[in-house]
């Protein structure tokens, strides 16, 4: 079964990544289309409904949808294709409920923020301002110029003599990691742990491997565009790439597994799906992790030299075990915040059920959820190799228990959570590996060691000419505005090597 039509660009795959490659190169005109394995678009950022709760899967704390500077990417992506989707502005980006009673709040205005922190470290006032002020300088740089791809010469020079500090700036930070400037600040040992869970709550790493300019942003733009919900879910922002897209002449399919990327004397030139039908086009896009890439669409035994090599400096981060709450809305206590972390051992941060993160959407859209309720995500990182080799009621067992640990440790900060249930579900790495179908359910790549900050990470092009990989497996890692600056990078060397003109 062969599709006879040849397209500029296919796309496999319609996570944040694969839709603002799509979008964009629509909007520039290429013929377009994203081949998706699951029924919906959105992958990490996707959704689920059930029993009138609609459920976001993975992502709920969003930046880059803010409405002014350079970095608000995902307003930018849908606005290229003439959509756009309302958000509600959370006043504050995370609860921390940390050892020896650091309950903090990160509150969108960086001076209360700021003075919150200083509160509990008066002696390391001076400290506390000069890292978080070193941050808003990479943010300011980032934030002056244009994102688009570093593997295109012409535009890194319009860029840099335009705005040769911003460059120059950016040039200084990228192979720095943030434990290393907060250490010349602060000394506080308990402090440097804030700062640790600070980068782990995004980037599942502590600061000494949490590259700056990742960090420059996060702890930035959470008090500049802020962090913003989109109303209606996470899964609207899909939705509305995928409008988008279609209003520009794109194509989606949905249940197309991709199994196979042809080649053709060494070039990728097509697609083949589960149900044997190929696709052929002048370029391909993957936005399946590059595990999943080079090991299962393409043959593991030839695999390129450089990816050999990223595999050998990044590993597979853990995958969650996700609790998706309905809940009664009396459980939660006046002024309750949207995010929170939780952590009782300092020592347990990167342990499975050390770090709980909690997202309760329906205090910013009470309509994601029955008149009464409110939806509790909860999740904790945890391996696949906790969950193989089980049988079904085994499974079904561990899940049970897993669950109740954690709904316990909720318990603690909302007192009749558990008498107040009305929905649970329970999502464990191999759910995430079988709905996200991402390998061993992970959450993206994270330095097997301490490297040089965010040099390590490949762009989008290939070793495999007209093979092109976006998504939180290519330059600048997870998140989904993060992704979406690889989507507009991709796009963007993309129509420098199709010619397009727009
Ligand atoms: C529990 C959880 C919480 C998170 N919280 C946040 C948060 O609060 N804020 C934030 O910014 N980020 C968060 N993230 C991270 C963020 O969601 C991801 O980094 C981002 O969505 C990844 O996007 P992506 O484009 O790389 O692709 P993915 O989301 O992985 O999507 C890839 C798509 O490709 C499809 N696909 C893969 N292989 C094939 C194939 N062979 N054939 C056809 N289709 C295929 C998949 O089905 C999927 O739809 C979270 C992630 C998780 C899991």
């Amino acid at each position: 079964m062969i599709n006879h039509e040849l397209f500029d660009v296919i796309i496999i795959g319609s996570g944040i990544g694969g839709l603002v490659t799509a979008t964009q190169l629509a909007a520039k005109g290429a013929k377009v289309i994203v081949l998706e394995s699951y029924l919906i678009p959105g992958g990490s950022a996707g959704y689920f409904q059930s029993q009138g709760y609609t459920f976001d899967v993975g992502a709920s704390m969003i930046f880059g949808m803010g409405n002014k500077g350079t970095t608000n990417l995902l307003t930018k992506a849908l606005d290229a294709v003439n959509v756009n989707l309302e958000t509600i502005a959370d006043p504050v980006q995370i609860h921390y409920h940390l050892p020896d009673n650091l309950d903090l709040k990160v509150d969108r205005d960086y001076e209360k923020f700021i003075q919150s922190l200083i509160a509990y470290f008066p002696h390391e006032a001076k400290g506390i301002r000069s890292f978080y002020n070193e941050c808003q300088r990479v943010f300011n740089c980032l934030n002056n110029i244009e994102l688009l791809s570093l593997e295109e010469p012409k535009y890194l020079l319009r860029v840099f003599l335009q705005n040769p500090l911003a460059c120059l700036g950016l040039a200084k930070y990228l192979p720095l990691n943030v434990g290393d400037v907060a250490r010349r600040y602060i000394q506080d040992p308990q402090l440097l742990k804030f700062i640790d869970i600070e980068c782990y709550c995004w980037s599942v790493v502590p600061a000494a491997m949490t590259p700056m300019i990742n960090a420059g942003m996060v702890f930035s733009d959470r008090h500049y565009g802020g962090v913003n919900y989109p109303r209606g879910g996470v899964g609207q922002i899909a939705e509305k790439l995928v409008t988008g897209l279609e209003q520009f002449g794109g194509k989606i399919q949905y249940k197309a597994r991709v199994t196979k990327i042809i080649t053709k004397q060494g070039k990728a030139v097509g697609v083949q799906l589960a149900n044997g039908q190929v696709y052929h086009g002048k370029k391909i896009v993957s936005n399946a992790t590059r595990w999943d890439t080079f090991t299962k669409l393409l043959p593991a035994e030839n695999m390129p030299t450089n990816e050999k090599n990223w595999q050998q400096r990044y590993e597979k981060s853990p995958s969650f075990l996700s609790l998706h709450i309905g809940v009664k809305a009396s459980v939660l206590p006046v002024g309750t915040e949207c995010h929170h972390i939780l952590l009782a051992d300092w020592e347990q941060m990167t342990a499975p059920t050390g770090t709980i993160f909690v997202s309760i959407p329906t205090l910013l859209d009470p309509d994601l959820a029955p008149t009464g309720y409110h939806i509790i995500h909860a999740f904790t990182p945890d391996w696949m190799s906790n969950w193989q080799g089980l049988s079904e009621s085994e499974y079904i067992a561990k899940k049970e228990i897993a669950a109740g640990q954690i709904i316990d440790r909720l318990d603690a900060i909302f007192p009749g959570l558990d008498a107040g249930l009305d929905y649970l579900e329970i999502g464990t790495p191999r759910t995430h590996r079988r709905f996200l179908n991402r390998m061993d359910g992970t959450y993206g790549p994270i330095p097997k060691r301490k490297l040089w900050g965010l040099l390590g990470m490949p762009f989008n092009r290939t070793a495999i000419p007209d093979l092109y990989c976006v998504g939180d497996s290519t330059f600048p890692g997870q998140g989904l505005n993060a992704v979406a600056f690889s989507g507009f990078a991709c796009a963007h060397r993309i129509a420098v090597d199709l010619k397009l003109r727009k």
